[in-house]
C-alpha cells in the first residue's frame, strides 16, 4: 500500500505517520509514504500557491494548476513504478464529502495506491478537484483548518486493514464496528484496580462464556451509545433474546 499525499505542510504528514504502529509498518516497508510538497508547484515561482476568490468572499483559495501539476508529476512517478497504466484514486478531504467509517476503510485498502489532496484556507478551486478528484472524503461534520489531520486518520484506519500492520491479525476483525457493534470492554492487570474488580467471568478460562459475555457487552454498549448502528448488525436470535431482557 502507497500513500502519497499533496499538501502544503509535508513535516506535518510525515511527522505523524512515522510515529507508532504506521512508522513501524513503513520501516518495515508494508506501508509507503510519500509527499509532495504543493508550493513547489507555484506558477508564480515565488511558492505562492492561493489568490482571492473571484466574487469576492473571505479567505484564500488554492490555485487549480499548482495542484494539477503535483498531481501530473505523481501520476507520472507511480506509473513509472507499475507495469499497468495505473490511474490513482484521488482523494479530496473536504468537509463536503461522503463520511469517513470503517466500509470506506476497507474499501480503499484494496487499492494499490491512494493519493490524498489535502487542501487549506478556504478550499481548492473547484475546477481541479472536477478534474483529478475521484473521491470526496469528510472526517466528520466539523470544520478544520486543514486536509492534513483527515489525511492521517484515513490512512491511519486503512492501515490497519493492511496485512502484517497489526502485530495480531485478529485485532483489526473483532474491534468496534466490523459487524456493526461496538467492541466491549477491555481489563487488564491487575485483578483488583482501586477497590474495582475486573468481571469474574473473565477470569473462569470458560471460553463460551467468556464469548458470550463479550457479545453481551458489545449488543449493551452499541445499544448504549450508537442504537443506530444495531439495525446493520447481523444478530441471532439469543442476541434479540438478550436486547429484548434489557427494555424489560
Ligand atoms: N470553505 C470550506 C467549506 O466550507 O466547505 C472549508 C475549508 S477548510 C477551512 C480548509 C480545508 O480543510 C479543506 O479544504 C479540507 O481539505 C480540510 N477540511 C476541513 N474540515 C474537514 C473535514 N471535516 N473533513 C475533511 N477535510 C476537512
Amino acid at each position: 500500500m502507497n500513500f502519497y499525499v499533496m499538501t502544503l505542510f509535508p513535516e506535518m504528514i510525515e511527522q505523524g505517520m512515522n510515529t507508532s504502529i504506521t512508522g513501524r509498518a513503513i520501516a518495515k516497508g508494508l506501508l509507503s509514504l510519500k509527499t509532495v510538497n504543493i508550493r513547489d508547484y507555484s506558477v508564480t515561482g515565488n511558492g505562492r500557491i492561493d489568490d482571492y476568490p473571484y466574487g469576492g468572499g473571505a479567505g484564500m483559495v488554492m490555485q487549480a494548476e499548482p495542484i494539477y501539476r503535483a498531481y501530473e508529476d505523481l501520476k507520472a512517478r507511480i506509473q513509472g513504478n507499475s507495469d499497468a497504466q495505473v490511474c490513482p484514486r484521488v482523494i479530496y478531504l473536504t468537509p463536503q464529502g461522503r463520511v469517513f467509517h470503517q466500509n470506506m476503510a476497507q474499501e480503499f485498502a484494496k487499492e494499490e495506491n491512494l493519493i490524498f489532496l489535502c487542501g487549506h484556507y478556504e478550499g481548492v478551486d473547484e475546477r481541479v478537484i472536477e478534474s483529478i478528484v475521484t473521491d470526496q472524503v469528510s472526517i466528520g461534520d466539523y470544520v478544520l483548518t486543514g486536509g492534513e489531520l483527515p489525511a492521517m486518520v484515513m490512512m491511519d484506519a486503512i492501515s490497519r486493514m493492511v496485512p502484517g500492520v497489526l502485530s495480531n491479525a485478529e485485532s483489526g476483525q473483532s474491534e468496534s464496528f466490523s459487524d456493526h457493534l461496538l467492541e466491549y470492554p477491555q481489563y487488564s492487570r491487575p485483578e483488583v484496580w482501586r477497590d474495582r474488580p475486573v468481571p469474574p467471568v473473565l477470569l473462569s478460562g470458560h471460553h463460551g462464556k467468556v464469548d458470550r459475555w463479550h457479545r453481551e457487552q458489545s449488543l449493551l454498549r452499541t445499544l448504549q451509545n450508537r442504537p443506530e448502528l444495531l439495525k446493520e448488525a447481523d444478530l441471532d436470535k439469543t442476541d434479540i433474546a438478550f436486547l429484548e431482557s434489557l427494555s424489560k
